[in-house]
């Protein structure tokens, strides 16, 4: 199947399942007709299920244009995060894919936001990727002082573009509930719209990060958005379609969602 698919034809049986699949969410399939690629999934190498090639060829079932593949840096050792050196592997890897594959694959990071705002990757790793999606995973229950400074620390740094998750909510799922951390919403999606940082509509259904009244504060301050994933195995790719619904719900415009721009474009913004 995957030889199948890296020779750019999409497999068979995967053909029969795109003609007949039902989306997910019946709102937003507009919205999620001009999604041309998704900025944040995981693969083996960190804590995803699968290899990246799987997750190429489920990429290339939904019609991606591109994938990022956005695995956990290195202080997130449960999630066995890439050190650098497993980051540059990877990306010579995506290269090497990249010269077969029908999906154009991204080499992307989901960067832990350290206690200082700073990002947990050197900053040559992260000027060899395309795109960083930078994220908080621990001390979530810290003072809202301490956690603003600390996230628009990580926006006001150059190299990233996709604020991940940014409340680290969860609302349902087998990993129990965790409440929203606290911060001054106002001051991080002003630090956002400044830096030119893409909010993320992580389409998790147990995450649904940023929750509805934070969502329509940031279209209001006028941020833009990235619809992602955060898939960590391939059928999660699908998950799109809730984070449509979402922000087909918010009234967001789709100009102002980074992943219907041409690869080209988005490229382009990620590397401003
Ligand atoms: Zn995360
Ligand atoms: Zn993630």
């Amino acid at each position: 199947m995957i030889t199948q698919a890296l020779e750019g034809r999409v497999p068979d049986y995967l053909a029969k399942v795109r003609a007949s699949a039902k989306p997910l969410a019946m709102q937003g399939q507009e919205l999620r007709a001009l999604l041309r690629g998704d900025l944040h999934s995981h693969t083996e190498e960190s804590d995803g299920s699968a290899p990246i090639e799987e997750m190429v060829v489920a990429a290339a079932a939904l019609g991606h244009e591109y994938l990022v593949v956005t695995d956990h840096s290195p202080r997130l050792t449960v999630a066995h995060g890439l050190t650098a050196e497993r980051l540059a592997d990877q990306g010579r890897r995506i290269d090497d894919l990249n010269e077969v594959s029908p999906v154009r694959v991204l080499k992307g990071i989901e960067v832990d936001i350290l206690d200082t705002g700073a990002l947990d990757q050197s900053a040559a790793a992260l000027d060899a990727l395309d795109v960083v999606v930078a994220s908080v995973h621990s001390k979530l229950n810290q003072d809202a002082e301490s956690m603003t400074h600390r996230m628009v620390g990580a926006i006001a740094n150059p190299r990233t573009n996709v604020l991940g998750h940014c409340t680290g909510r969860l609302v349902e799922g087998e990993r129990g509930l965790r409440n929203e951390s606290r911060f001054d919403a106002e001051v991080v999606f002003e630090a956002c719209r400044q830096f030119g940082v893409a909010v993320e509509i992580n389409s998790r259904p147990e995450r649904r990060d940023p929750p509805t009244r934070l969502l329509a504060l940031a279209r209001d301050i006028g941020c833009l958005f990235s619809i992602d994933t955060d898939a960590h195995a391939p059928g999660q790719l699908e998950f799109l379609d809730y984070g449509c619904e979402r922000a087909f719900a918010a009234g967001i415009a789709p100009e102002r969602i980074v992943n219907t721009w041409p690869v080209d474009r988005l490229l382009d913004w990620a590397k401003g």
